[in-house]
């Protein structure tokens, strides 16, 4: 079974490509069983923002999910400049299975004293957390592994996903996830996969990226500063593989399909790649593999 955690949803009104709809289209297209769905995270842009005027993207997405219980789970996020304790128990009694939250995007440090509150929450609601973590945006800094490891020592019952490992910072990331029970690492789209992508000439004051060569519109960091898979067989190996969840950044990444193909092709046990692809998520989800 494949579960793709980390898929970013919209309503259908606001973008059908990016909806939950799209998404079923693309997991049966790539034989995907399940994913995980985010709601748009806040600060929400003028646009969206239309669509949940009362900060309820949680019920929305929890509401996306509900004909399709057994492939979609609905995560959840919640507006850190509001009322997150609050926020966190209505999205746990709605039904969202953890919260996806983006440090640097939302604006907020994870050694905060003035969050305490919400991750103690978290921990008592027994609700993973997953933070985008690494090189990307404003104030790249400030989701360093090290920040998870002070995070996950001060509230060692909450679950931790450190999406993205940190890229660049995979050893790092590792090494906290080696020392602390409840970190796990996330794997979207931080793949190398050189053979497929190209160079790109980047526009004054872009990120420079790599894209996909048959297909320009998928891109990725560029590769030299991408995992490559033997180091990720080398981190399986040695830390477990029970720490290691799949991610697609769905729609970021449309081409699952190749990441999936790269850790089905490692030289992993059976057992080793079904955790990466699914079971560790949906254990994390407290769901049955089925
Ligand atoms: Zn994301």
């Amino acid at each position: 079974m494949i579960v793709a955690n980390h898929c970013h949803v919209v309503p259908e009104e606001r973008s059908p490509e990016e909806s939950p709809r799209a998404l079923l289209r693309d997991m049966d297209r790539l034989g995907i069983d399940k994913a995980v769905l985010y709601p748009p995270i806040p600060p929400f842009s003028d646009e969206t923002r239309k669509f949940f005027p009362d900060g309820d993207q949680n019920k929305w997405v929890v509401e996306a999910c509900r004909d399709y219980e057994d492939r979609l789970i609905p995560w959840g996020t919640v507006d850190i400049r509001g009322d997150p304790v609050t926020e966190a128990e209505e999205a746990y009694s709605l039904g969202c299975r953890g919260l996806k939250m983006h440090p640097q995007m939302q604006g907020f440090k994870l050694d905060d004293p003035k969050l305490d509150k919400f991750f103690e929450k978290l921990e008592d609601l027994s609700m993973p957390v997953l933070f985008h973590t690494g090189y990307h945006g404003p104030d790249p800094w400030i989701t360093h592994p090290m920040y998870i490891d002070y995070l996950s020592r001060k509230h060692p019952k909450l679950v931790i996903i450190m999406e993205h490992m940190s890229f660049p910072f995979y050893t790092e990331a590792a090494t906290v996830a080696a020392h602390r029970e409840n970190v796990y690492l996330g794997l979207a789209k931080i793949l190398r996969v050189d053979h497929l992508f190209k160079v790109v000439k980047a526009r004054k004051g872009e990120l420079r990226v790599q894209v996909l060569e048959e297909d320009e519109r998928e891109y990725m960091l560029p590769q030299s500063i991408c995992l490559p898979p033997d180091k990720l067989v080398d981190f399986v190996k040695t830390i477990g593989a029970d720490k290691f969840i799949w991610g697609a950044d769905w729609p970021m990444s449309r081409r699952l399909d190749i990441y999936i193909k790269v850790i089905e092709n490692l030289p992993l046990t059976e057992e080793e790649k079904s955790l990466i692809l699914g079971k560790n998520i949906l254990r994390i989800c407290k769901l049955q593999f089925t």
